[in-house]
């Protein structure tokens, strides 16, 4: 149930399982209103006239609870709940005696109040604490209290019925938590493989994808291409336009780099304006082939809405990785061959020499 509440989309992890919370909470609270309504003449049939009278007061604490949900103050309409059980138990337990199983409902908002996120740690568990020791002083004082009202012989399937509906609630409550936990891993894992403006992978994090890559690359007899890539004269158009637009141009750049990446591929914000493109399956010459696609692709791009007139260009150096070389060899590589685009002209793509190919000479092509 958790898991299917939990397909909301445009939400992030921690609304979203509020919002489940918000969407179960109010479900029993509508479900235990009917059941105390319902109560009410049942109480009155078996004799049991005081307990009827407890249960008008709880319909409309409950009702009190949903109205309090409805208007957002979920974490006030726990508490109301919490306290009408615990009286409620209390008063039925001394009543009817421990064997309908009304007691049970202690260690359920027991549960409950150590999920209200808006109760500091400490006083949830206080008070969560403190209905366990309810629990245990109702056997201290009502051990010896019998049932004496009509239907005695339902009494054993009240009690199995209570177990059962108050030990649905720690479920859910343990549920919830293993969501909030596994949620927010991903969150974090996330933001912090990220950069934030352009949300491609940053370079700590990228490191240990790409050196994933490559060891499977290896196992597989597969090639690899690294791709080094940097905007062309970012400096000036910062100075003229603004960093501001130049975060916009930064962005649009990264789309574009976003949307020419296949399943195979990782793009890293390797710094300021500078990215690193990891091509899988893709030969020397195939990752040229790309590469080229994607500079003409940039360089035909409006990067920016206020200033059409601006082109923005970019320079490229790639290698194929060679599967016993290191990254960082790669990279010097890669890095070497983006130096030889930027001094050849710039809007170039570049591939490092030293590797055996027919490009070499005729690598910087614009
Ligand atoms: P080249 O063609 O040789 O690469 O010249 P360049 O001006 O692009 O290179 P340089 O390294 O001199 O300048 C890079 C500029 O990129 C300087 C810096 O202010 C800018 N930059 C780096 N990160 C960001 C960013 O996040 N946003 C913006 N707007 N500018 C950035
Ligand atoms: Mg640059
Ligand atoms: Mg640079």
């Amino acid at each position: 149930m958790i898991k299917h509440l939990l397909k909301q989309p445009t939400q992030s992890g921690l609304e979203e399982i509020e919002h489940v919370k918000f969407l179960i909470i109010s479900r029993i609270a509508y479900f235990a209103l009917a059941v105390h309504a319902l109560l009410i003449p049942a109480f009155a049939h078996i004799g049991a006239n005081t307990l009827a009278i407890v249960n008008v007061l709880s319909v409309f604490a409950w009702g009190g609870g949903i109205f309090l949900i409805n208007q957002g103050l979920t974490s006030l309409a726990l508490r109301v709940f919490c306290l009408e059980v615990l009286i409620h138990a209390v008063v039925v337990c001394a009543t009817l005696g421990l064997s309908a199983g009304f007691q049970f409902y202690l260690w359920t908002i027991s549960c409950i109040l150590m999920i209200d996120y808006q109760l500091p740690l400490k006083r949830a568990a206080i008070y969560s604490f403190l209905m366990i020791i309810t629990f245990a002083l109702l056997y201290v004082f009502f051990a010896e209290v019998t049932y004496t009202f009509s239907y005695p012989e339902l009494i054993p399937h009240i009690n199995v019925i209570n177990i059962i509906i108050a030990g649905l609630p720690m479920v859910y409550g343990i549920g919830l938590i293993r969501e909030i936990t596994i949620s927010q891993r991903i969150e974090l894992t996330e933001m912090a493989s990220r950069d934030p403006l352009t949300k491609l992978y940053n370079r700590r994090f990228a490191k240990k994808l790409i050196l994933a890559a490559h060891k499977k690359n290896i196992e597989n007899a597969d090639n690899l291409s690294l791709v080094m890539a940097d905007i062309d004269h970012f400096k000036n158009i910062n100075d003229s336009y603004g960093h501001d637009k130049g975060d916009t141009i930064l962005l649009n750049i990264s789309a574009a780099i976003r949307a020419f990446l296949t399943e195979n591929d990782i793009a890293v914000r390797w710094g300021g304006e500078e990215f690193l493109l990891l091509l899988g399956h893709t030969n020397q010459q195939q990752a040229f082939a790309k590469v080229e696609a994607l500079r003409q692709q940039i360089a035909a791009i409006e990067p920016h809405q206020d200033f059409p007139e601006l082109t923005v260009t970019m320079s490229f150096g790639l290698i194929e990785w060679q599967p016993l070389a290191s990254l960082e060899c790669m990279l010097q590589q890669a890095d070497a061959a983006l130096y030889k685009s930027k001094h050849s002209g710039r809007n170039k793509t570049t591939i490092a020499t030293g590797q055996s190919s027919v490009f070499n000479n005729i690598d910087a092509v614009s």
